[in-house]
C-alpha cells in the first residue's frame, strides 16, 4: 500500500521546500523533488494533492492527562474521546502522564495506565512518570521504567500533601535522573506558599475564579523555578519545566540556559492567548472554564507578548496542551463557592496546531519554528526522533497536509471534537486548516472529518532525551 503526497511544500524544523512524499506502508520511504525520476515512474495506490498546503511532521503534544483522576472526579477525556480529538488537530502523538500520588506504587499505576490506554487510541501514545511520592520503592521503578520506554519523570513542586516533593526528595531523584538519564520533569509553584494565600482568600470571602488566579502569583511561579534551576545545576539532572505562564519563570529558565545548563521551557496555548482579566475574571463562574494551574496570567503585565518572543529565541523549547478537560456540569461547578475546588485543567488537545499556527499567520514566530516547537523538537526531547517528528525516509508516516489558505472555526457546533460540555476557545477563528492527517501511513483524518479508528494507535517506547547539551 504506497500513498504519494503531492506538489506540496515540506516544511521541518530548519526549512521548506517544494517535495513530494511517498509512503510505503508505515513508513516514510523517500522524499523526492518535483518531477524527480529517480525512483522511475511511481504508480502510488493513493495520492494526495498537496498543492498549495504545507505538508508538516505530525503534532506531538507531549503533555496530555486523559482520564486523569483529580478531586474526586476524573479528566472528561478518555484515551479514546481525547486521541480522535487530537487526530482531527493533527496530533499523530501524545505523551500522556502515568500518575502515582501519595501512598501508591509507580509500578501498578504504569500496569494501571497501560489497561487505560492499550486499545483505545487512535493515535500513538507513549508515557511519561509522575512520581508523587519519591522513596525507596519510587526510585527504584525510575530505574525500571528507563527499560520500559518511560524515559521522564514529573516531580511536583505544588499540591502538598497531594503530589508535593520537598526539596531533599526532589534532590533524591535527581540524583536517580542524573544516573540513569532520565528527565525531571517539573511544576513549578511554592504549593506551601499557596495553600497559605488560598486559605486567606477563602477567609475573606474572595470564593470566584479570578482568586485561583491571584492566589497563585508569579512570585511563586519564579521562586520554585529558581529553586528547580539550582538543583538541576547542583546534581547535574536536565531539567524541564512544564507549562511555565510567568514572564518572570521564563526569565530564569534562559538565564539558566545561557550559563550552559540542560534547562528546557514548556508553555500552552492558553498562557499566549488567554489572561487572568479576560478568563479567569469573566463575570459570575463563567471564570471557572479557565482554572489550571500554573494559572493564566495578567495580560496588564504582558506574560502573553513576552512567552511568545521566548519561543522566537528558543527559550521555549516545546508548546504542549496540557490537555486535561472538564466539564461546566458536575465537575467544574464543585467549586461554585469555592474557587478551590474546581478542578485544574483546560482542553485543548485538538487546537494547539491551529493555534500556533495563527502565531505564524500574525507574524509573530516562523513557519519553520511552528513545526519545531510543535512537532520536532517534542520528538527529540522526549526520545521519539527518527521515528516521530520528521518527514524523512524510515521514520513513521506521520504527516499532516495543512492548509494555509484554509480557515478554522473553534467553539461548539464547529471545531470541538473533545467530550467537554464548552469549548475554552470558543469564538476563535484560525487562518489556517488540517487537510489530511496520517497516522503511521493510514489516513484518519480527510475532508470528511474523521476517519480512523480506535484501537489503531500503538503505544510507543521512547529512548533517552536526544535534546542535551
Ligand atoms: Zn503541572
Ligand atoms: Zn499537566
Amino acid at each position: 500500500m504506497t500513498t504519494l503526497i503531492k506538489g506540496g511544500t515540506v516544511v521541518s524544523a530548519t526549512g521548506s521546500s517544494l517535495a513530494d512524499v511517498l509512503v510505503d506502508g508505515e513508513t516514510i520511504a523517500a522524499v523526492l523533488a518535483p518531477g524527480s525520476t529517480a525512483l522511475g515512474p511511481i504508480n502510488a495506490d493513493t495520492v494526495i494533492d498537496a498543492t498549495g498546503k504545507y505538508v508538516i511532521p505530525g503534532g506531538i503534544d507531549a503533555h496530555t492527562h486523559m482520564e486523569m483522576p483529580f478531586g474526586g472526579t476524573q479528566a472528561s477525556d478518555t484515551f479514546e474521546t481525547g486521541t480522535t480529538a487530537a487526530a482531527w488537530g493533527g496530533t499523530t502523538t501524545i505523551v500522556d502522564f502515568v500518575v502515582q500520588a501519595h501512598g501508591q506504587r509507580v509500578q501498578d499505576q504504569v500496569a494501571l495506565w497501560h489497561e487505560k490506554a492499550g486499545g483505545n487510541c487512535a493515535i500513538d501514545y507513549a508515557f511519561h512518570q509522575i512520581i508523587g511520592e519519591v522513596d525507596a520503592d519510587s526510585l527504584k521503578a525510575m530505574d525500571e521504567l528507563i527499560d520500559e520506554g518511560i524515559t521522564s519523570f514529573k516531580l511536583f513542586m505544588a499540591y502538598p500533601g497531594v503530589f508535593l516533593s520537598s526539596d531533599g526528595q526532589i534532590l533524591q531523584a535527581m540524583q536517580k535522573a542524573a544516573g540513569n538519564g532520565g528527565l525531571i520533569m517539573m511544576h513549578c509553584e511554592n504549593g506551601s506558599a499557596i495553600d497559605v494565600l488560598v486559605q486567606q482568600a477563602l477567609e475573606r470571602g474572595e470564593t470566584t475564579p479570578y482568586y485561583h488566579g491571584i492566589t497563585r502569583p508569579w512570585q511563586a511561579e519564579q521562586e520554585a523555578t529558581h529553586r528547580a534551576v539550582m538543583l538541576a545545576d547542583l546534581t547535574g539532572a536536565p531539567l524541564y519545566v512544564v507549562h511555565v505562564s510567568a514572564k518572570q519563570a521564563l526569565a530564569r529558565i534562559a538565564e539558566a540556559r545561557n550559563a550552559g545548563q540542560n534547562v528546557f521551557g514548556e508553555t500552552c496555548p492558553q498562557y499566549l492567548y488567554l489572561s487572568l482579566e479576560e478568563n479567569l475574571g469573566a463575570p459570575g463562574f463563567e471564570g471557572a472554564k479557565w482554572v489550571c494551574s500554573t494559572p493564566l496570567r495578567a495580560r496588564a503585565e504582558g506574560h502573553q507578548d513576552e512567552l511568545w518572543k521566548y519561543i522566537r529565541t528558543g527559550d521555549v523549547t516545546t508548546v504542549s496542551t496540557d490537555h486535561c478537560p472538564f466539564c461546566m456540569k458536575d465537575q467544574k461547578e464543585m467549586g461554585i463557592g469555592n474557587f478551590a475546588k474546581i478542578p485544574n485543567g483546560i482542553g485543548s488537545v485538538e487546537h494547539r496546531l491551529d493555534l500556533l499556527y495563527q502565531g505564524v499567520h500574525d507574524g509573530r514566530i516562523s513557519l519553520e519554528r511552528w513545526v519545531d516547537v510543535c512537532c520536532t523538537t517534542p520528538a527529540r526531547m522526549f526520545g521519539l526522533y527518527g521515528k516521530k517528528g520528521v518527514i524523512a525516509p524510515g521514520a513513521d508516516a506521520d504527516i499532516v497536509v495543512y492548509d494555509p489558505n484554509g480557515h478554522t472555526s473553534i467553539g461548539l457546533g464547529k471545531s470541538h471534537h473533545m467530550n467537554m460540555d464548552y469549548s475554552a476557545w470558543e469564538g476563535y477563528e484560525v487562518d489556517g486548516h488540517v487537510d489530511v492527517v496520517l497516522s503511521r501511513g493510514t489516513v484518519i483524518k480527510d475532508e470528511t472529518g474523521f476517519v480512523g479508528r480506535t484501537g489503531h494507535g500503538q503505544f510507543v517506547k521512547r529512548g533517552l532525551s536526544q535534546n542535551l547539551i
